[in-house]
């Protein structure tokens, strides 16, 4: 039995594979019946084949595990950019609103009352529900000492109405900037009006860099 041990021993990677011809299938499967050393070698063989389909199954898997983190990374980062740039917009665009939909007029020191009465008129002419706050030079001298805190001292010089530097002006505030571009547009160049002062024309990014951080 010697010689035929070591002829199936040699033929049983390829029986345990299923490519052996059916004469030499036969003939293993016979030996094998009555041979306890060929027996042994084929379940050795069959652990040894098992574990090496295992693990190959274990790196394939973890191979597709790898390639859907990198890919979840991605497209985890790009949705979290795509988010941030949303959010940075309507943050500009809702404070562009807020802010180009006010504006300051500053009067000329010798205005009238009728030039003043003029520009009111114009103004709630051309947009309704317009809010419109006279602001005497005296309380603005007052805001801007409250706007200073403990600094005011620095303004103390300017006490009195005779050398207050500030001009009297008009706070406007509108429900739109396309409303204030209208007032804008209705009292430029009007008498009585030193200068005007509005975010309309301003670059909606630039003017929340402004008011967010250098304020
Ligand atoms: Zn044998």
């Amino acid at each position: 039995m010697k010689n035929e041990c070591d002829i199936v021993k040699d033929l049983l990677f390829s029986y345990n594979d299923g490519v052996l011809s059916e004469t030499s299938n036969e003939f293993v499967e016979e030996h094998l019946k009555n041979c306890e050393s060929c027996n042994n070698a084929l379940k050795e063989i069959r652990q040894e084949s098992g574990e090496i389909e295992q693990k190959k199954e274990i790196d394939a898997f973890k191979g597709v595990r790898k390639k859907l983190t990198k890919k979840n990374i991605i497209i985890s980062i790009s949705l979290i950019i795509l988010l941030i740039i949303i959010i940075f917009n309507i943050l500009v665009f809702k404070n562009y609103n807020e802010v180009a939909s006010t504006m300051v007029v500053y009067l000329e020191e010798d205005i009238t009352n009728e030039q003043l009465e003029n520009i009111e008129e114009k103004i709630t002419q051309n947009v309704e529900n317009i809010e419109i706050t006279y602001v005497s030079k005296e309380q603005e001298l007052e805001e801007v000492k409250t706007w200073l805190g403990e600094n005011t001292n620095v303004l103390d010089v300017y006490n009195n109405s005779e050398n207050n530097p500030l001009l009297a002006n008009l706070e406007i505030k509108a429900n739109t900037n396309k409303e204030i571009q209208e007032v804008v547009e209705a009292i430029q160049g009007m008498p009585g009006i030193r200068s005007i002062s509005s975010y309309i024309n301003w670059n909606p990014y630039e003017l929340f860099v402004v008011e967010k951080f250098l304020d």
